[in-house]
This record gives C-alpha cells, structure tokens and sequence, in this order.
C-alpha cells in the first residue's frame, strides 16, 4: 500500500480520523488508518472469501462434476465472479479517491452487505452454515466493526442471527433439500473430508487467521486506549498523583470500609490537607516552569514518605489531600508535621537558583462524631487548613472534631510541638 502523504490533504479536511500519521502507514496500526484505508484493507480481505469460493467451485466443476448440482454451481460461480469485480473495482476506486478524501460509505456498505451475502450463500448451498459460515460470519461481524462503522455492523450483526435462524427453520421444516448444491456427500464413509473439500476447509482457515490477526490487532488497541484512558481519567498529568476525583472515591471506599469495621478491630481513616504557602509568589517570582518543579518536588516528597497503602492525591492547584487508613489522630498529626518539615527543608533548583516553599496543613480523622463520609472527612480537614493559614502559615492545625471539643483539647499544634522522632507511619 502506498504511503499516506498527510500534506496533500485539504487542511479543512483534518478530522479525528484523519490525524497525521508519524510512521509509515502499513507500519501502523491498522485501527488507527483514515476510514478510506481501511476500507482498501477490508475489501482486498473480504475479496479473499468470493475469490476462493470461486476457485474452490470451478476446480470442483472441471475435477469432480459430479459432486455438484450445475444448475446451482454455475450461478453461483457468476455471482462469485461478479462480487470479485465489484469489489476491486471498488479498491481501485478508493485507491484513486484516497488522494482528496476520507472515507467512503457506499464501498463500506458493498464490503459488509457482499461479504454477508455471500458466506450466508455459499455456507447454506454447502450444508455448512451452522460451521464454518457461522464462524466466518461472526468473525467477519468482529473484526469489520473495529474497521468499518460499528451501527452498521450492529445492524449485520442481527440481520446474521436472524438469517441463521431462518434457515434452521428452513433446515428443520424440510421444505428445501439441505445443502442443495451437493449431490454427493463431501465426507467419505469413514467420516474423512474428500480432498476437494478439505481444500476447501484449508483455505477457510486462512481467511480465518487473517481476519482473526486483524482482531488481534483491535483488541490491542482497544486495550493500549483503556489503559491511556484509564490513566488520564484518575493520575494528574504533572505530579503523577492521583487526581481529586480517584481520590475521593478511593476515600469513600475506606471510609465505608473502616465504618464496616467492629470496634474489636482497630478503626481510623485519618486525612490530610496541605496547601503550600504563598505559591502563587513563586510562579510571579521564578516563572510558571518553577512552580512546576516545586509542586513536583513536593509531591515527591509526599509520595516518599507516603505507605503503599496510603493515597496522596492532588486536590487542585498547590493543594494535595492525603488518605491515610489505620491511623489515627496523633499519629496523623506526626505525619503531618514530619512532611511539613520536609517540605520547608527542601531546597528546589531551578534555574540555578534555590527555591524554598512551606506548607499549611490540617488533619481530620475517622471516627470523629461530626464525620459521617467523604465530604464531612474532607471538609473537617479543609477547615483546619485554613486555620493554619489563618494563624500564620508553615504549621499544621488538627480538625476540632466534637469528641476534642468535649475533651477541651482544640488548641492548633504548634509546629515545634510535636515529637518529630516519631516515625508516624
Ligand atoms: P496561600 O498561601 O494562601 O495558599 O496563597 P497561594 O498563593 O499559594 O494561593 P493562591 O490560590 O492565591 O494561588 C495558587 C496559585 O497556584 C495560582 C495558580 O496560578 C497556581 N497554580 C495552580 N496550578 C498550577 C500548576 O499546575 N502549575 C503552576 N506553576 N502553578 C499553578
Ligand atoms: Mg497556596
Ligand atoms: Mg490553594
């Protein structure tokens, strides 16, 4: 197939589908082809199947007549002949309209309306449309819906059961003789294919291999895209944490999961909220690209001193949540003021220069009797945060929850008061 030369497209024409090419086009997926070539791939394939039924049909009619009804095979032969005419006339087509367009749906429409057609035939005429027709049908269904489009192959994808119903009425009811083409068994008495029809069989298995490559080819695709898709949907491009949404769901998911819990077991789901301090300094002082790194940094620094088992997200701009299951508040608090040194301790190069930042955190926890879920988990812990800002910035405030305010223990952690030693985790 010739190269694609992506320049010679009209540029109002640059569609999805039709995305620049940065290999050599029969060196990429096929999948990922403009519609029109894949349509050329698809017809020379579907041709396969017409031009050796047609092949099969003559060496039998010029060899062994007299397994054959003629009266059935030679129309049958002309149908063949006129689908292969059809359809590379149609390739030749599109090979000349590949140059100024994109796609062309009445090619599309003749590579899935003559390929039903004619395995439907061809399989019922034989006896075999409840073997190898069924199979070469839904595997055509298959491999053509990641090639052509997929409403159209749904629409074959009925339009096949309710023919293959139709004919085992047919098959059932007896009012046509089965396989009305064959006047001779194609097995012999011990149950062995005549070599005329395990030809046949043999070739069958070589369409079928190459349209059973070309799903191979889609499901790699379709899996290479989930994986891509997945990713985008729940990691932050820049820090490589988890975004805001994965994380409150992986929080609502511990949080039912520690509430599920008995009191014999230990319980607590402790979160944090870090903000770091006058950011927005940062990217007005050493540009945008710093801000960058330092929001790196920073994550890196929480992922470091994070447990596998722990999840740092980010929350928003220069705003990080981190679930921590099994810990409670004390140990919460360690945590937080460990990161909150390590982070006010990190000296960033950007440029050359040393960037140093601070963070204000605030820390909630489960059980609390104002936390109920997610959001009540999350909103305690942004409270505490911003009292951090409030009183000063660079320390960490625990959530006042109601058991702490019965207790009168509501006093913001200073900093330095908390025993960095701990190990926390
Ligand atoms: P405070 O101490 O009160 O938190 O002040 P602040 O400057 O950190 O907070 P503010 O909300 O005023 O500014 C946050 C800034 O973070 C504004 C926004 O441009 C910047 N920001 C958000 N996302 C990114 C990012 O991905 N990269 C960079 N470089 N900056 C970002
Ligand atoms: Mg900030
Ligand atoms: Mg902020």
């Amino acid at each position: 197939m010739a190269l694609r030369d992506d320049d010679a497209l009209p540029s109002d024409d640059r569609s999805p589908d039709n995305a620049p090419i940065d290999k050599p086009i029969f060196l990429s997926n096929p999948m990922d082809w403009r519609p029109i070539d894949r349509f050329i791939l698809l017809g020379s394939l579907v041709l396969l199947a017409p031009g050796m039924f047609a092949l099969s049909l003559l060496g039998t009619l010029m060899m062994a007549p007299e397994y054959v009804n003629i009266g059935i095979a030679k129309p049958l032969l002309a149908l063949y002949g006129l689908h292969v005419a059809v359809l590379l006339v149609c390739i030749a087509v599109a090979v000349r309209r590949r140059q100024h367009t994109n796609d062309w749906p009445f090619f599309e429409n003749i590579i899935i309306g003559g390929f039903i057609i004619d395995v439907m035939l061809s399989s019922y005429l034989t006896g075999s449309h409840f073997t190898e027709g069924l199979l070469l049908l839904f595997l055509g269904v298959n491999i053509t819906s990641a090639l052509a489009r997929v409403e159209k192959i749904r629409f074959s994808f009925f339009f096949v059961i309710a023919a293959l119903i139709t004919m085992a009425w047919i098959d059932f009811s007896g009012v046509f003789k089965h396989a009305p083409m064959l006047e001779r068994s194609l097995f012999h008495p011990d149950g062995s294919p005549v070599l005329g029809w395990l030809i046949v069989q043999v070739n069958i298995a070589a369409i079928l291999s190459s349209l059973i490559y070309l799903c191979l080819l889609a499901v790699k695709r379709w899996v290479e895209r989930e994986d891509l898709y997945r990713e985008m949907s729940t990691i932050d491009g820049l820090t490589r944490l988890t975004n805001r949404n994965s994380f409150i769901q992986r929080g609502q998911e511990e949080l039912a999961r520690v509430q599920r819990q008995t009191s014999v077991s230990p319980h607590a789901l402790a979160c944090i909220m870090l903000d770091l301090d006058h950011f927005k300094r940062i990217n007005d002082t050493w540009g945008h690209h710093a801000g960058d790194k330092v929001l790196v940094t920073a994550s890196n620094i929480m992922m470091e001193n994070a447990r596998r088992y722990d999840e740092v997200g980010r929350y928003g701009g220069e705003e990080f949540a981190i679930l921590l299951p099994g810990v409670t508040m004390d140990i919460a608090a360690k945590i937080a003021e460990r990161l909150r040194k390590r982070i006010s301790d990190a000296e960033i190069e950007v440029d050359g220069q040393t960037i140093k930042v601070t963070a204000s955190l605030g820390v909630a926890c489960f059980p609390s009797a104002d936390v109920h879920d997610m959001n009540d988990l999350l909103k305690a812990a942004d409270s505490a945060l911003y009292e951090a800002k409030d009183g000063g910035r660079n320390r960490v405030v625990l959530a006042k929850t109601v058991e702490a305010q019965n207790e009168k223990t509501e006093e913001p952690i200073a900093a330095s008061a908390i025993d960095l030693s701990g190990s926390g985790a």
